[in-house]
């Protein structure tokens, strides 16, 4: 697969994804919570979730948390978060595409989020373990590591911990991690609580850095406190050349990042 191949699987599947815009493109610029960008209480900086998880996580929560984009509860694009790792019937499609969206965004904006995080280039990936443990590799880490030069760093569910709160004891996290930036990747931040337990796990092996790239940001339209957003978020698409971190150009000296190693030029 090439990069042209990609933008090009990326393109046709956006009439069929109208997948609400990349977080930066609301108009009026960044919404909602600083950390994940969910909808915040007027006047608050974070959303509810956020700011519980600095109180109980501090110190050892991720550098940066980017969403791709919004997905916004009974939208195709949420719609394919699930598909995609479905155990009985994955959706071929909703690989592709997710595959796609995960990969063009890192290259095209890995390296707002390492800036944004004050890291270097990350030298290993994880992926969050899903909640119900299931067996064999994660489906994102399947669809997104035989493209990244990145060695895996696995955590594992630790036997017992399944609560809904950040929980620095969650997971297992092998000693791969000690000294190293880690691009910690998730499919949806619903509370955030699973991939803050998961940055704080990494951090306690000894990470010297965790960037979080989460492809959608949940949003429940029924959520009164998500009106204003959802509000701002309808009329918008998808737009490549944003990110959560800057909005709408890149910042001056930003350069479509080979350092977060993807390797697609091989035939795949
Ligand atoms: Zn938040
Ligand atoms: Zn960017």
């Amino acid at each position: 697969m090439t990069w042209d191949v990609l933008r090009a699987r990326l393109r046709s599947a956006l009439p069929l994804y109208p997948v609400g815009p990349s977080v930066a493109n609301a108009p009026e610029g960044p919404a909602g919570c600083v950390v994940c960008r969910g909808p915040a209480r007027p006047g608050l900086v974070r959303c509810y979730q956020c700011g519980r998880h600095e109180l109980t996580g501090h110190g050892l929560l991720a550098d940066a948390v980017v969403p791709v984009c919004y997905a916004i509860k009974g939208t195709a694009f949420a719609g394919a978060l699930w598909r995609y790792k479905s155990w009985t019937a994955p959706s071929a499609a909703a690989r592709r595409w997710l595959a796609a969206l995960l990969l063009s965004f890192l290259h095209d904006h890995g390296s707002c989020v390492w800036r944004h995080a004050g890291m270097p280039p990350p030298g290993r990936l994880a992926v969050v373990p899903t909640g119900c443990g299931r067996p064999g590799p994660h489906p994102l880490l399947e669809l997104a590591s035989p493209y990244l030069r990145l060695p895996v760093t696995r955590l594992a569910v630790r036997p017992g911990s399944q609560g809904r709160d950040l929980d620095v004891d969650r997971f297992r996290v092998g000693k791969s991690a000690a000294g190293a930036g880690v691009l910690l990747i998730d499919d949806t931040w619903v509370s955030g609580a699973s991939a803050q337990s998961a940055a704080a796990a990494l951090k306690l092996a000894g990470a010297r850095h965790v960037a979080v790239v989460v492809l959608g940001r949940h949003i429940n339209p029924a959520d009164p406190l998500a009106a204003q957003l959802t509000a701002r978020l309808a009329p918008a698409r998808y737009c490549a050349s944003a990110c959560a971190v800057h909005d709408p150009e890149p910042p001056a000296g930003a350069t479509p990042d080979s350092t977060a190693r993807l390797s697609l030029s091989s035939d795949r």
